[in-house]
């Protein structure tokens, strides 16, 4: 079980499975939600994950997905893609144990900040990670 949540508590989640993904997002729409250079997300199943405590706030991002924030205090809790449902992809940060699931890419590196430098080997993508039909 990995369980995580936001800042004061109202919000609680748990996946019952390992994420299929992690890694860090540089898009400009992830940087203005969660006032961050870099998100660092975890993609779990969406039928391994629910929320067990309150319920978060939703605002949607874009014509294909939303943002679940707690709306007491405010924590970005996840991004959710309305259209294909197959996962969510959970802000890293709020995790229990964050430390214990690591990034293996950055995605949308042609929106990455001029002044944040990326030093680590992991594969790097322009936009979205390609699915196996467009590689
Ligand atoms: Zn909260
Ligand atoms: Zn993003």
């Amino acid at each position: 079980m990995i369980t995580g949540g936001c800042l004061c508590g109202a919000v609680r989640y748990v996946s019952r499975l390992a994420p299929r993904d992690a890694g860090y997002c540089h898009c400009r729409i992830c940087r203005r939600v969660s006032g961050a250079p870099v998100s660092v997300w975890a993609s779990f199943p969406v039928e391994a994950f629910c929320y067990t405590q309150g319920a978060p706030d939703i605002f949607k991002s874009s014509g294909h997905g939303q943002r679940e924030f707690c709306g007491a205090c405010g924590s970005q809790l996840a991004f959710r893609d309305t259209t294909n449902g197959e996962s969510v992809d959970v802000n890293i940060g709020t995790l229990d144990k964050p430390g214990q699931i690591k990034p293996e890419s950055h995605i949308w590196t042609e929106s990455q900040l001029e002044w944040f430098e990326i030093t680590d080997g992991l594969p790097r993508h322009k936009q979205d990670i390609p699915t196996s039909d467009e590689v």
